[in-house]
């Protein structure tokens, strides 16, 4: 059977137009499908592979930690030094609020995980999210997303979840004293790279504090350095009560992350104890990754490049038919006039070696979200590309 027929009717498919690019292998910003041609990857997975693909040191933490050990109890249990490792790593880069970490393997899982937390911590059920969130795909993570159309079919959801309209401060008195907790993504994803005000941001906190609601904060896709900051609400001057990770966390491979006070995540452990469980989450080989990962972001000085490389791709990338560009760092949107041209783009785009991506809930725009690692030659390539197609366009 040949690799294509297998793909199509043996692994379960999630759209009728996969774009179906043969692998063979990948390397620093480029794919290659199995008759070498190359394809420059302007989306890193979705904004997962932040150090380019097959980065020297993340190949060799992994075949270091794979000669150790892989496998060896579920989450919790015994000291793994993997695991400590990534503690270590993460505790530098995060205010000191936030200390304890709880290793999942999905950035859904760890939205499960701080949904449950802050009901078993609050003693409260309501929860607060805001219109055109994505948090993930589960039951819990889906509840608290916006896009009706992708949840309808799998109601009951969670109950008692409630929506805010984004970055609107009045719409902040629903929080109450009743409200267990208020879930946001620091500047939303999915949404079309929606950045809120600082004074919103702030108010939020504030809000959070007077009414003993806990603010968590998803970093899935806008953290581990993709806007320019090591965590997206760095910009605006806040720390969250709890923060979910995962994405480029795992340099490649899979892995979600909880942070929380040390105080709060306890709540795990006691009355009853297993409040939250996972058999592989806290693997090793996630967890070196992870850790080598923050250690390169530290020591090549990303953040720079990252400020640097995003101001010079919006420059690069201006062309008339453009509507907007909404950005930070290396997070883009980028609009045009319909969704036909955004949908042509992204398929001659391919054609011609370069790959875009949709938004899930944006269908006006395609997102730009390439490697911390890429290159000012490479980003030419790729904006010219985009011209080529957005002239032919015109
Ligand atoms: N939260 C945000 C902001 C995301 O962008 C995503 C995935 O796109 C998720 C949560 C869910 O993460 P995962 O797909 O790893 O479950």
């Amino acid at each position: 059977m040949k690799s294509k027929d297998l793909f199509q009717q043996h692994l379960a498919q999630t759209t009728e137009h996969a774009l179906g690019l043969e692998i063979e292998r990948a390397e620093g910003s480029y794919l290659y499908d199995i008759n070498g041609n190359p394809y420059l990857d302007f989306i890193s997975g979705i904004a997962v592979s932040a150090f380019g693909h097959g980065h020297p040191r993340i190949k060799k933490a992994l075949k270091d930690q794979i000669d150790q050990h892989l496998h060896v109890m579920v989450y919790g249990e015994f000291i793994q030094n993997a695991q400590n490792r990534l503690a270590k790593a993460l505790l530098k880069t995060l205010p000191s609020e936030l200390d304890s970490f709880y290793f999942v393997n999905s950035g859904a899982e760890a939205i499960e995980a701080a949904l449950k937390l802050a009901k078993r911590s609050t003693g409260r059920q309501k929860i607060m999210a805001f219109k055109g969130a994505y948090h993930g795909s589960t039951h819990g993570a889906l509840s608290v997303s916006w896009n009706e159309e992708r949840k309808k079919d799998y109601r009951p959801l969670l109950p008692n979840i409630h929506f805010l309209e984004w970055n609107v401060e009045a719409e902040l008195l629903q929080i109450t004293d009743e409200t267990a907790a208020v879930i946001l993504e620091s500047i939303q994803g999915d949404a079309g790279v929606r950045i809120p005000s600082t004074s919103f941001m702030q108010a939020l906190r504030q809000r959070c504090n007077e009414t003993g609601c806990l603010l968590i904060l998803d970093e899935i896709q806008c953290g581990m350095g993709r806007t320019g900051k090591m965590w997206a609400f760095e910009h605006f001057g806040i720390v969250p009560d709890m923060m979910t990770a995962g994405k480029a966390l795992g340099a490649g491979l899979p892995i979600g992350c909880l942070a929380a006070s040390k105080a709060l995540m306890a709540n795990f452990s006691h009355s009853p104890s297993l409040g939250h469980i996972t058999t592989f989450g806290g693997h090793p080989l996630p967890c070196s990754a992870a850790a080598e990962g923050l250690n390169i972001l530290e020591e090549e000085q990303l953040l720079d490049q990252i400020v640097k490389k995003g101001n010079y791709i919006e420059e690069k990338i201006n062309h008339p038919s453009i509507q907007a560009i909404r950005r930070k760092g290396l997070m883009l949107a980028i609009e045009l006039e319909s969704e036909v041209a955004v949908d042509t783009l992204v398929s001659k785009a391919m054609e011609r070696g370069l790959i875009l991506f949709w938004f899930l809930s944006t269908p006006n725009a395609f997102r730009i979200a390439p490697p911390y690692t890429i290159s000012t030659q490479e980003i030419n390539e790729g904006c010219g590309i985009v011209h080529d197609i957005l002239d032919e366009l015109m």
